[in-house]
């Protein structure tokens, strides 16, 4: 695509990055065969290729209004075009750039700036978060219907965190939301982890990856979150960790980024970069020792003698959902699964898995109309092969997912955790 950028921002790094993304995009429009706005709404200019042609007019200096504003704003950010594109185009950093230039110009309504502030101070802050969530928890009886499914539950749970004792070490993210939404989950990890011979650590100054706020177009705001995650996680790289952890894939999307993110800072570029490459999935940790975790499940798992039991009947059926951050975002497919299949579970079919369930961060809460259309899409697609339960790899479509359904959803991790126990 030929571009003529702007004088305001053609020789700016954003304005030179963004030149060199719209000029690989050659207009086939494969990418709209799956996009989940496009196939909901039908308009060009709610599809990556409209939403790339619009954000070159801005880039290009011509009127943008609200109108460009909205279907930027219907994006999910999910990434599904950048997997469909044959010419790879970076969709994901063009739309950043795109929408930080397009909420500078146009700026947003009271009520609506009101409402992304709230969601800026609250969600990355769990002293904030954590309070507010109980005290809507302990009104969940008395609120309407479609109010009371946006408050999870939170049940029970094993947060026994298991002594470091290994020579082998990685770091987790504790992350912003989920500790007060899903408490278990991280301790489930570091008891997966101490059986398979690795001590799972926490930098108890860590805060949230930044995601939230950078989605929120407070590109500068987040990449303070990074430096003070770089800060306190440094002192045990430099102790030699060999990983740092991610649990929602959400937040590995973003901190694989803060190496490109940070690339012009001169104080944290390299640790930014070094971070970027210690970053990994929790599925891909596990997936590296599957051998020992084979072991694990070889001991752990009681065999049923074949002539009492089916062997269909033995395997509880679990329907994986594949947050796009994790197939998207991290490219990561088919890792848990194959994970799941080895822990003794039979996987059921998903249609579509490659469409987003409509959590996309805060997009639930600022596009709802759109995220409950996508998520009674997913649970129907989830639930048609009859499992048990569900699976995901992300809080954000956990809790999301887990309000449009009655059969439970869990963090893989959980189940495997269970499994091992
Ligand atoms: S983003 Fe990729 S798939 Fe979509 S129109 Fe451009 S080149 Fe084609
Ligand atoms: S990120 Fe997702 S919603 Fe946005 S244009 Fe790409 S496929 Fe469509």
């Amino acid at each position: 695509m030929k571009t003529n950028l702007a004088e305001f921002i053609k020789s700016t790094p954003e304005g030179r990055e963004a030149d060199s993304i719209l000029r690989t995009c050659v207009h086939c429009g494969f990418c709209t065969a799956t996009c989940p706005t496009y196939q909901l709404l039908g308009d060009e200019l709610d599809s990556p290729r409209g939403r790339i042609y619009l954000m070159k007019e801005v880039l290009e200096g011509n009127a943008v209004t609200a109108k460009t504003q909205m279907h930027l704003d219907r994006c999910l950010t999910c990434r599904a075009c950048e997997t469909t594109c044959p010419s790879g185009v970076q969709y994901g950093r063009l739309v950043d750039i795109g929408r930080n230039i397009v909420d500078r110009q146009v700026g947003r309504p009271l009520l609506e700036s009101i409402m992304r502030a709230a969601l800026r101070i609250v969600l990355p802050r769990p002293a904030l978060f954590k309070p507010l969530l109980k005290a809507g928890q302990f009104m969940r009886p008395l609120l309407p219907g479609a109010l009371k499914k946006k408050i999870p539950k939170t049940g029970a749970s094993n947060t026994e965190w298991p002594a470091p004792r290994h020579a082998r070490r990685m770091l987790v993210l504790d992350g912003c939301v989920q500790p007060s939404l899903a408490p278990d989950i991280n301790p489930a990890t570091a008891r997966v982890l101490d059986r398979l011979g690795i001590s799972l650590i926490k930098a108890e100054t860590a805060v949230c990856c930044g995601a939230v706020t950078f989605h929120l177009n407070r590109q500068n705001e987040a990449l303070d979150y990074m430096r003070r995650n770089i800060d306190a996680w440094w002192p045990h790289v430099e102790a030699g960790v060999e990983a740092v952890v991610m649990t929602a894939s959400g937040c590995g999307t973003m901190v694989k980024e803060y190496g490109h993110l940070l690339a012009r800072d001169p104080q944290y570029a390299d640790k930014a970069a070094r971070i970027t490459e210690l970053s990994k999935d929790i599925s891909e940790v596990i997936f590296a020792e599957r051998e020992a975790l084979e072991a694990s499940l070889g001991s752990s798992l009681v065999p049923r003698p074949s002539s009492l039991v089916p062997a269909s009947a033995a395997k509880p059926r679990v329907a994986f959902h594949s947050p796009c951050s994790l197939q998207h975002g991290l490219q990561i497919r088919d890792t848990v699964e194959a994970l799941l299949t080895s822990a003794g579970f039979e996987l059921t079919m998903v249609a579509d898995s490659h469409l987003c369930c409509g959590s996309a961060g805060t997009y639930s809460i600022l596009q709802p109309q759109l995220s409950q259309r996508l998520l009674k899409n997913k649970v129907a697609a989830l639930e048609s092969g009859e499992p048990a339960m569900l699976a995901t790899a992300n809080i954000g479509c956990l809790t999301h997912i887990q309000s449009g359904t009655s059969l439970p959803v869990r963090h893989w991790v959980n189940i495997l955790d269970e499994r091992l126990s």
